[in-house]
């Protein structure tokens, strides 16, 4: 068993943070707001006062982060991280971060510090159970070091070298995005064309966006929307999938499409809520054909 420094304890942080305790690991907790620590150390874990007291004697420290931002601030802020990581521990950056910043992270890191990238593919129900799908970036002899610990969380997939996990994650997302989105603008179609809701959901449900609406319909239809993965990091997301793109000389339609109703959900108050509540935004703009005429 291993000695795991767990850093960021959100939606997602806290019960990934719980599966590495429940496996047998060594497991030092630190969240900036202290609150999110306590349910942690009640099932065992302890609590550091920084980020740099939690790297102190761990082999492996660990981010879940909300962004960009925050990884930096943590890793190389007052008591970051990197102030005390050396030689021989290795960070895992789970995060969704995307791959440039990732390797500015790990370009910044002390000399022999190991940087894997392993963002995930799934939200708080399978971070619960132990079923994310991980996608891993890292030199051979890395993967092999922290692979049974990422076995404790999901399933585990070695991508390629450094930064290749942060790009799959973004490729994955870009159809996270597309897919809510394009649910929104079906359902605002067949509201306009006063189709009847329930039977439009049924034929969704086995259309190409069937997982999406499957994963999402019970909010849909309750028109409420309890945060499993916020519309902040969805939004987050979609510009990291389109800043990513224009590096490499692409110009993604379909992903600005999605992040401008993204965008248009954000002013209408959804940030803090479910990412489907993109649906909402959408519907807001349709009304039956004859109610306008
Ligand atoms: P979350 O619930 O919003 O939690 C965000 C975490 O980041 C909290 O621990 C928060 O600390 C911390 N944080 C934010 N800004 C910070 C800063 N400046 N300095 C220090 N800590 C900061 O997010 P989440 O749902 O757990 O997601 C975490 C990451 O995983 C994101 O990158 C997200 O895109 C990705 N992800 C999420 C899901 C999902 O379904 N939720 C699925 C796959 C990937 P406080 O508690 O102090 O605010």
């Amino acid at each position: 068993m291993s000695r795991i420094a767990f850093l960021g304890l959100g939606q997602m942080g806290t019960p990934m943070a719980m599966r590495l305790l429940e496996a047998g690991h060594d497991v030092r907790v630190w969240n900036r707001d202290r609150d999110r620590t306590v349910a942690l150390s009640q099932r065992g874990a302890s609590v550091a006062v920084s980020p740099s007291d939690a790297a102190a004697d761990v082999e492996v420290a660990i981010t879940m982060l909300a962004t960009p931002v925050a990884v930096h601030e943590v890793l190389f802020g007052p008591s970051g991280l990197a102030e005390t990581l050396g030689r021989g521990q290795i960070l895992i950056e789970m995060s969704t971060i995307g791959p440039k910043a990732f390797r500015s992270v790990a370009a910044r890191l002390p000399d022999g510090v190991g940087a894997v990238d392993a963002p995930v593919r799934g939200s708080v129900p399978a971070a619960t159970s132990g079923r994310l799908d991980i996608f891993v970036g890292a030199t051979n002899d890395d993967f092999e070091r922290v692979r049974p610990i990422l076995e404790s969380l999901g399933d585990v997939r070695h991508i390629g070298a450094p930064g290749s996990g942060a790009s799959m994650k973004l490729v994955v997302n870009a159809t996270l995005g597309a897919a809510i989105v394009a649910f929104g603008e079906a359902l605002a179609l067949a509201t306009s064309l006063r189709l009847d809701r329930t039977a439009v959901l049924d034929v969704l449900a086995d259309s190409p966006i069937g997982p999406s609406v499957r994963a999402k319909r019970a909010n849909v239809e309750a028109r409420r929307y309890p945060p499993s993965f916020k519309l902040r990091h969805a939004t987050k997301d979609m510009r990291l999938v389109i800043e990513a793109a224009e590096a490499a000389g692409l110009d993604l339609k379909e992903a600005r499409a999605a992040c401008a109703w993204l965008d248009e959900a954000v002013r209408h108050g959804a940030a803090d809520l479910d990412y489907s509540a993109v649906v909402a935004t959408i519907l807001s703009t349709a009304e039956p054909t004859a109610s306008r005429a």
